[in-house]
């Protein structure tokens, strides 16, 4: 099988995707009389929250216990999809047609 396909193919094969990061959250619930008044070792949670640029816009989501394993799922997926498509990238433009342009008068100023 050509690489493309192969990419492409790992690509299908993918379940949901989501982008971001997930970050533990800790608080208190204010009550007197909780433990998580005795100290931030007390605090309740972890709460997941998850976030992500989508259009520019940083978004974040509060994860509920249950959906943490699926999300965990769906952020690695985004990796891997983000892996594959620069793969995808590389092994295309490897796949020149026309001779290679010459750079030659392409130079590297610093800017500034
Ligand atoms: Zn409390």
């Amino acid at each position: 099988m050509d690489k493309i396909e192969e990419i492409k193919k790992k690509i299908n094969e993918l379940g949901p995707v989501h982008p971001g990061t997930l970050n533990p959250q800790r608080n208190r619930c204010g009550k007197l009389n909780c433990r998580c008044a005795m100290g931030e070792e007390f605090w309740h949670g972890p709460y997941w929250q998850l976030s992500w640029t989508a259009n520019k816009k940083s978004k974040t989501r509060h994860i509920a216990e249950e959906e943490l394993p699926e999300i965990k799922k769906r952020v690695e997926n985004y990796k891997t999809l983000k892996g594959l498509m620069q793969e995808l990238i590389e092994v295309s433009c490897s796949l020149s047609l026309l001779p290679e342009t010459k750079e030659a008068n392409v130079e590297d100023k610093p800017s500034g």
